[in-house]
């Protein structure tokens, strides 16, 4: 037995060491499972990023473990997404992948919502298989099951009926052939022909029609192949979000009907919880609520996101604030990961002091005392793009800002004391001062002066950035070149000091 990885978090490794007890050692498979019918959001790659740390946990302990990440391309459009143009209604019943993109942009709807997200997991450099429903059925890969299911349909209905509560219709099946129309729903099975691999079944108007469950012209219905694909893919392991694992829920009938139909053991399970955007609500496709994974990595490492989407505990409910709190959230993060870490506000205030040049930064960073990070220019210029993202995409306003390349014309309002004070700072700022020794300058020489530090750093803000705030003032000023802050300070303070 190999020691325990101390970087596995404890739900992680709690889970690994049951699911250990429970189905042996191995070799797992770790499935998590997603319908490409709109964005697919963060909130779904919480399951993923679950699973992705039971699989870890799992290979902690020395077990082998196949991780997939199971698309249900196949599965028919329920509800028209939002933005999505209305004349889709007519598509409604189909299966997303053969349903066009609603943007032309992909070979159908289904690929249209699942490859953003497939390049995330790629950009999150996830070890994860990306299998395709349709794909698996069109190969053949669920006739056998399809065929169990078809020759127990009665128990399969009865399960049904008894877990949920709920009468079945006379004519249910497990198996939703694709009507001429291109239809998954409203036909009746008439007829298995189980050495043909194919039904005979009336489509929704009566008409009669085969369908060859051996090449995908069809699918099991959404519970019932839970469980089948359980067994085809021998599934050890799966998360499952709460609405699925509620009483007389999904994974409580697929529970039954694996054990009892496909004679195979309920995987292991993970019940996790949903994931808030902070001021907006849970998340969700069908309501537009939806954060992308790829936005996130555009302000933040795959592991910091991670941490963030898993949350200490992701049986917890969980708002993500990308906002007000985001800074703190870097901050903790790079505290844990990085030597000296600069203060992720200082990088919001370098990114957009600097705009895109990385020399400058380096020396705005060098000047506020950040010597390591400013010799890393690689990294340096990941950051600065994160940073640069968040400010413009994220960031509260007070965090907002950009150098005025003239004097603003709000400088017009600064009144005498706050002109002499700026004229004053002028003729003691040197080249190469830090962040520090800049923060001393503009603080004593408001106490020599006798003017309030507010109306003093406010005068600073002011002819630099046309605002009455700013960032912190001593790093920011000390980023700028000095001679173009004196001769700024000298322009408005010109036309009082006699
Ligand atoms: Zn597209």
């Amino acid at each position: 037995m190999n020691t325990i990885d101390l970087s596995v978090p404890d739900w992680a490794r709690r889970t690994a060491e049951n699911l250990l007890a429970t189905h042996g050692e191995g070799p797992h498979v770790v499935v998590t499972g997603i319908s490409p019918s709109g964005n697919i959001h963060v909130g779904n790659l919480r399951e993923v990023l679950v699973a992705e740390a039971i699989v870890n946990a799992l290979k902690a302990r020395g077990s082998e473990v196949r991780f997939v990440f199971h698309a249900d391309t196949i599965d028919p459009l329920r509800k028209i997404a939002p933005g999505i143009p209305a004349d889709f209604e007519s598509y409604i019943g189909h299966s997303l992948s053969r349903v066009p993109d609603p943007e032309g942009c992909h070979v159908s709807y289904a690929e249209h919502f699942l490859s953003p997200f497939e390049e995330a997991l790629k950009r999150m450099e996830m070890e994860v298989e990306v299998l395709r429903s349709h794909e698996l059925y069109e190969g053949g890969f669920y006739a056998e099951v399809t065929r169990e299911a078809l020759d127990r349909t009665e128990d399969l209905r009865n399960i049904l009926q008894e877990v949920s509560g709920r009468k079945m219709p006379e004519h249910w099946s497990p198996y939703l052939p694709r009507a001429g129309s291109g239809q998954l729903t409203g036909a009746r099975i008439l007829e298995h022909l189980p050495e043909e691999r194919r039904v005979i079944f009336a489509d929704e108007d009566g008409w009669e029609e085969v369908a060859d469950y051996s090449k995908g012209e069809g699918k099991l219905g959404w519970r019932v192949e839970l469980a089948a694909r359980w067994k085809a893919l021998r599934v050890t392991f799966e998360p499952f979000g709460k609405d699925h694992t509620s009483r007389g829920g999904s994974t409580d009938t697929a529970d039954r009907m694996a054990r009892e139909v496909f004679r195979y053991p309920a995987p292991g399970r993970y019940e996790y919880e949903w994931i808030q955007i902070k001021g907006k609500g849970a998340m969700s496709s069908s309501k537009g609520i939806v954060l992308l994974p790829g936005d996130m990595l555009d302000i933040m490492p795959p592991d910091a996101l991670r941490r963030m989407v898993l949350g200490r505990d992701p049986a917890r409910a969980l708002d993500l604030d990308l906002a007000e709190g985001f800074p703190r959230f870097m901050d903790e993060y790079r505290a844990d990961t990085e030597e000296t870490p600069v203060p992720f506000a200082h990088l919001v205030t370098v990114a957009q002091t600097v705009a895109g040049d990385p020399d400058r930064a380096a020396g705005m960073l060098g000047r506020g005392g950040y010597v390591e990070a400013a010799s890393n220019s690689e990294k340096l210029r990941r950051d600065l793009v994160y940073a640069r993202n968040w400010a413009e995409e994220w960031a509260p306003e007070s965090y907002r800002f950009g150098v005025c390349e003239e004097t603003p014309l709000e400088a017009a309002d600064l009144d005498a004391g706050q002109r002499s004070y700026l004229a004053a700072v002028a003729g003691k700022l040197e080249d190469g001062m830090d962040g520090d020794a800049v923060q001393n300058l503009l603080y004593s020489t408001a106490v020599e002066l006798g003017l309030k530090p507010k109306a003093a750093f406010g005068g600073v803000y002011m002819v630099l950035l046309g605002k009455k705030s700013g960032p912190k003032a001593g790093p920011f000023v000390a980023g700028l070149d000095a001679g173009f802050v004196r001769e700024r300070f000298l322009d408005v303070s010109g036309d009082t000091t006699l």
